[in-house]
């Protein structure tokens, strides 16, 4: 089964969203298998976000991350990766879609309230980075619903 890393940002932790975006996610039908609060630092800032490290705003988004605790989560589900995209909206929030996350509660690129993992390949890193590749596995009776 597919497994995603999404991440609620600073943003998102002190405007009171967590709460509401795992909401999103678990009655969209999705297994939450890992969640931690995290103060980080900029090594693994840096290192999430290594693919950007050529992008001008790329000391901006480091000095984001690392300004206050972000809620970090492993989720579990059929095609999770692409879905949970599709649930966050562009990354621009004004080019977001009525009813996404961004949409929802963003206005700025820069402060577009959450992370998740945009392929395969990077949901294994990311995992790996944040959660040491530890997940749950267990049932719930509700998924034969889903
Ligand atoms: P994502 O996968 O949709 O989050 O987008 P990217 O991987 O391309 O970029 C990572 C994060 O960098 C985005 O979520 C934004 O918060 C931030 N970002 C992207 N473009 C810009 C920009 O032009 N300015 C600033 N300040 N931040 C940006
Ligand atoms: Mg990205």
């Amino acid at each position: 089964m597919e497994r995603t890393f999404l991440m609620v940002k600073p943003d998102g932790v002190q405007r009171g969203l967590i709460g509401e975006i795992v909401s999103r996610f678990e009655k969209k039908g999705f297994k939450l298998v890992n969640a931690k609060l995290i103060q980080v630092d900029r090594s693994l800032a840096e290192s999430h976000y290594a693919e950007l490290s050529d992008k001008p705003f790329f000391g901006e988004l480091v000095d984001f991350i690392t300004s206050s605790p972000v809620f970090g989560m492993v989720w579990e589900g059929e095609n999770v990766i692409t879905t949970a995209r599709a649930m966050m909206g562009a990354t621009n929030p004004s080019a977001a879609a009525p009813g996404t996350i961004r949409n929802d509660y963003a206005i700025s690129v820069g402060m577009n309230i959450i992370h998740g993992s945009d392929s395969p390949e990077n949901a294994e890193r990311e995992i790996g980075l944040w959660f040491g590749g530890e997940a749950l596995s267990y049932d719930k009776a509700i998924n034969k619903w889903i």
